[in-house]
């Protein structure tokens, strides 16, 4: 799904992949986090692009009318993505980025 194509945007909060967490916020707020982060992964920082580009929710248990705040919301290349919603062994080894992905996965245990 493109960055800014707003037509698939209507289309996937209206379909069955919305659990709940996604609305017109969240979608809004995808593009300023994308610029908040310079497009850069908040773990591994690579450049992202709209393909790679996944906007994670910090704390999804919040609320819907606090889940979608930019503060809630970072920027993740899709294996840092994957990565913060498994256990699974990082490829990376750098003390800075293991650090941040299990200061994510323990923010998602809350
Ligand atoms: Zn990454
Ligand atoms: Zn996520």
């Amino acid at each position: 799904m493109s960055l800014f194509d707003h037509d698939s945007i209507f289309i996937y909060i209206l379909s069955e992949h919305n659990n709940g967490k996604y609305n017109l916020e969240y979608f809004l707020n995808r593009v300023n986090v994308f610029h908040r982060d310079k497009g850069k992964c908040k773990i591994c920082a690579i450049y992202l692009n709209p393909g790679n580009f996944h906007c994670h929710h910090i704390d999804p248990s919040k609320p819907l009318n606090e889940i979608n705040k930019t503060v809630n919301l970072i920027s993740l290349c899709n294996q840092c993505h994957k990565l913060v919603h498994s256990n699974q062994e990082p490829p990376f080894t750098e003390r800075k980025m293991i650090n941040k992905l299990t200061e994510y996965r323990n923010k998602l245990k809350i």
